[in-house]
Parts: structure tokens; sequence; C-alpha cells
């Protein structure tokens, strides 16, 4: 296939392309054909990573910040005007529809351009202390050799979001996409390379198993920071693997996102936003709206359009013309949205539209919105799919109870008429970000990241760079 021909299906090491002990098949999701085989790397090679990363440090830790600033700039200026043949990659690897694919592209590039910004920007303090006997310098400077893992759902915008603050700060890195997408980082890797980042500054690891070599990684005492965006169960384990040497994390975990419409929201303004919270990248998204609490005076009236907007939708293979909802990334997260209606539905859940596999190859599974008490489990777990559950409420402040009644914090939306009464709300709600009377407020310029078991740490706009570099206080005797 035309857009596969000049990937590299090798890893990256030292600036070298180089075979692995093995390969693993990638597989398109919407037609279970098998699309590329990538090599796997070896423990061994895991630890030749992190010998290029540490290498490379002393020199590009020192390199101009505007040298490593433009270097970024190029990358985004090659993403922007390669998007579509990467949207196609995305597409093809994890099943999302192209028009997402495309967004993920531009929203992914835009953190490349903003951290070759933030690069020149790196600010320090100069102080006389308050009894007057010296001067505090404070400096910031790169933290060192940084392990960072991605997720499938966003390929591409995941691994900009921690490769661009790190190379703006002077950091060297070792990134491991996940294992179901990695053409994707591949062709990242690629453009960065195009770009000018020198050999050992960005070097690409696919261990299988994953585990064993991850932990030997942040065994190795050069490496001194990780930057891990997956589940809270994957987040829990690294935590505690980097406990053994303290290392630096930054973790970007699980959501379960509500999304709360006040008695006097526009319904349709409230449905638009819905339809975007939820259906975006097909509902497997960290930010995904989770669970829909909706006043009583609106709610007949917004589930009726709800439905009718998520039953309308067109599912396909995410590359085909007119898609709106395409696969998951496989048949097995597939099954597990299945799994999660149907023990909803068993303790109680109504199903509106949608709510069955449909027959046949491809890892579909159709826009389903549920109606369901405030106590069935569905509205416990992050669901990953495009499955709406929407609960009754009675007043404001039952639905900010009910939308902090979970250990996650990441994301919420709030939906009224009245700016003060939808601030007065999101002031209540435990999590990192609220969104007012919009679907999207993901922004590279913004700081993005949980409360509770959500996360630790930020990533983008000025607190991104931060999770890079260590605070050094001298001292000065004047
Ligand atoms: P996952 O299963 O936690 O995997 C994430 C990454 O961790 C993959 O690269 C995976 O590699 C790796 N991994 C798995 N087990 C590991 C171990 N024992 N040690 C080290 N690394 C390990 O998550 P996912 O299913 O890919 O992604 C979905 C999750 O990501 C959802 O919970 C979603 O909410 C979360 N997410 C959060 C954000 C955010 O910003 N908060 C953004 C996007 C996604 P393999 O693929 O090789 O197993």
């Amino acid at each position: 296939m035309l857009i596969f021909m000049q990937l590299s299906t090798q890893l990256y090491i030292d600036g070298k392309w180089v075979n692995g002990v093995s390969t693993m098949p990638v597989t398109n999701p919407a037609d279970e054909s098998v699309i590329a085989n990538v090599q796997i790397s070896s423990e061994e090679q895991c630890i030749q990573a992190v010998d290029a990363a540490h290498r490379a440090f002393k020199s590009w830790a020192k390199t101009a910040p505007r040298v490593r600033g433009e270097i970024l700039r190029k990358a985004f200026e090659i993403m922007v005007a390669e998007s579509d043949r990467l949207a196609e990659i995305i597409s093809r690897e994890n099943g999302k529809v192209l028009s997402d694919a495309k967004g993920e592209v531009l929203y992914a590039a835009e953190f490349f351009r903003w951290f070759s910004e933030e690069a020149v920007r790196i600010n320090g303090e100069f102080r006389t202390s308050p009894s007057g006997d010296k001067r505090i310098i404070v400096t910031k400077q790169p933290i060192g050799v940084s392990l960072l893992i991605t997720p499938w759902n966003f390929p591409a915008a995941m691994a900009t979001r921690k490769i661009g603050p790190a190379l703006a700060a002077g950091c060297t890195v070792i990134l491991k996409p996940a294992g179901e997408t990695p053409l994707t980082a591949l062709a990242i890797i690629q453009i960065l390379e195009r770009a000018g980042v020198p050999a050992g500054v960005v070097n690409l690891i696919l261990p299988s198993p994953t585990g064993p070599a991850i932990a030997k990684i942040l065994k190795d005492p050069r490496v001194v920071n990780l930057s891990f965006t997956g589940s809270t169960e994957v987040g829990r384990v690294l935590l505690k693997e980097a406990a053994d040497r303290v290392i630096r994390c930054s973790m970007e975990l699980g959501g379960n996102a509500p999304f709360l419409v006040l008695s006097d929201a526009n319904v349709d303004d409230a449905v638009a936003g819905a339809l975007l919270a939820k259906m975006r990248n097909g509902g497997a998204a960290c930010t995904a709206a989770n669970r829909f609490y909706v006043a009583k005076e609106i709610a007949n009236d917004f589930t009726e359009k709800l439905t009718k907007a998520m039953g309308g939708l067109k599912m396909a293979p995410g590359t085909s013309a007119g898609a709106q909802l395409g696969a998951s990334v496989s048949v097995k997260e597939r099954n597990k949205i299945a799994e999660l209606v149907e023990s909803s539905v068993a303790a109680g859940g109504d199903v509106k539209t949608g709510g069955k596999s449909p027959a046949g190859t491809g890892a579909f599974y159709p826009a389903t919105v549920l109606s369901v008490k405030n106590n069935n489990p569905i509205l416990q777990q992050e669901i990953f799919g495009p499955v709406a559950p929407i609960v009754i409420t009675n007043s404001d402040e039952e639905a900010i109870e009910l939308a902090n009644a979970t250990e996650f914090g990441l994301i919420a939306y709030v939906y009224s008429s009245n700016l003060k009464r939808a601030i007065r709300v999101a002031e209540s709600l435990e999590s990192g970000m609220v969104a007012i009377n919009k679907g999207v407020i993901s922004d590279p310029a913004a700081p993005f990241g949980g409360f509770k078991q959500s996360g630790l740490g930020r990533e983008g706009g000025f607190a991104g760079i931060e999770e890079f570099l260590e605070t050094k206080y001298i001292g000065v005797e004047i």
C-alpha cells in the first residue's frame, strides 16, 4: 500500500534503523487484515537505547534552545504537510475514521509547534534573600534521560505531547508506543529524523512482552524520568516500579468523565456537545463523556435528540467515504464494550439505540444510548467506546455528588445557559479539566491532566515542559 511504502518497520536506536529479534503483526481492526510486521526489540536493545539516550544527553542538553526549537518547528511543518498520509496510517492501524485521524494529526503537530516556542522561554529567578546575606539564583535544567510510554487511542498526539516538551527542555528520550499502533510512532520518528534530531536524542523500542523490558529500563540508574499515558491499572504498576529508584513520574491515566446538563441548558447545544464529547475517536478517549447526568426538566428532550443523532451515525471502515464511526482498535476491545453494555442491561439499563455487536468481520460496535439508574455498574468504569448512559438528576447538587462519586477525575462537562451557575458547578467538580458549553477543550496551550486516580502532573500549556525540567537553586555570597 502506497502510504506504507516509505514507512520503516524497524526499531530506531542511536540514529539507526535496526532489526530486532523477531516481528509482530499490526492489524487493521476494520477488516482484521495484517497491514505490516514490525520489529520486536530484545531487552538488550532496550538498554542500548538507554546507552544512546545517555550519550546524546550531554550535547543535546547544551544545544542552544533556539536550535532545539527550530528542529521541533520543522517537525511541525512536515507533520502538517503530510497530515493526510499520517491520518491514513492512524485510521488503518487504529480503526478511527479519517476525519478524527486528521484532527489528531493536526492536534499532535501543534505540540511540536507549541513546544518549539516554549524551548526559548525556560526562565529562572534572581533575587536578594530576605536577610540580604546572599543572592538567590533559581535555574531550570533538563532532567535527563526520559522513558515515554504511550497508548493506542491517540498514537500521534500522545507521542508528540511527550516528545515535544522533552526535546524542548533538552532531554533525550526512549519512546515505547502501544503494541496495537506502532506505525504512527514510527512515522513520527522518521519525521523527527528528517527535521534534524541528532542521533540518540530520540529512540524507539518495541519490546514484547512489555512489562519485564520496561521494568529493566526503570532499574537503569541513567533513566531519571518516566512519562506514561495509559490505563490507571498499568500506571499503578509503573509507579511501584519507579518508586525503587525514586524516578520522577508524570502519569496521564484513565477517565470516567461526567457530562452534566443543567435544567437551563440549551438542549440542541448540549446534544451537539455530547456528540463531540462522546463520539470523537469512537468514544475511545480518556476525555470521552462516560456518564450523562441530565436535569429532569429536559431529560426526555435530550435523550430523544441524542438517540436520534447517535442512531443516525454511519458505521463503516474508518477510511471509507462518509464513515462517522469506525472500528474499535481490536475485536478484544470491542468485546469489552459489548460486555459492559450487557451487564448494564442486566442491571436494568434500557437500550434506546444500538446495544448489539454486528455480525461479520471487523471490531465494530454501534453508537449506543442507554437510560440507566444512578447505581448502574456501567457508571463505575471507563467504557472506552461509543456508549452513552443517561441518568436523570433532580438538582445541581445531586448531579455534582454523582459526578464526583468515582476514583477518576480527568475531565467533566457542564452545559448551562447561566455562566455563573456553570462556573459554580465547575468549581465543585473533582476533575483536572472542566468544559463549559463545549464538547472538546483539549489544547496544546492548556494544561492537560487529572485529579485523583486520573494521574499526576500536567502535559501541554506552560506546565508541560516542567515535567522535563529540574529546578536548581544556587546561593551566592555577594
Ligand atoms: P494500557 O493498557 O495501560 O497501555 C498503555 C501503554 O502501556 C502501552 O504502550 C502498553 O504497551 C504499556 N504497558 C502495558 N503494560 C505495561 C507494563 N506492565 N509495564 C510497562 N508498560 C506497559 O492502555 P491502553 O489500553 O493502550 O490505552 C487506554 C487507556 O489509556 C485508557 O485507560 C485511557 O483513559 C488512557 N489514556 C489516558 C490519557 C490521558 O491523557 N489521561 C490519554 C489517552 C489514553 P503494550 O501495548 O505493549 O501492552
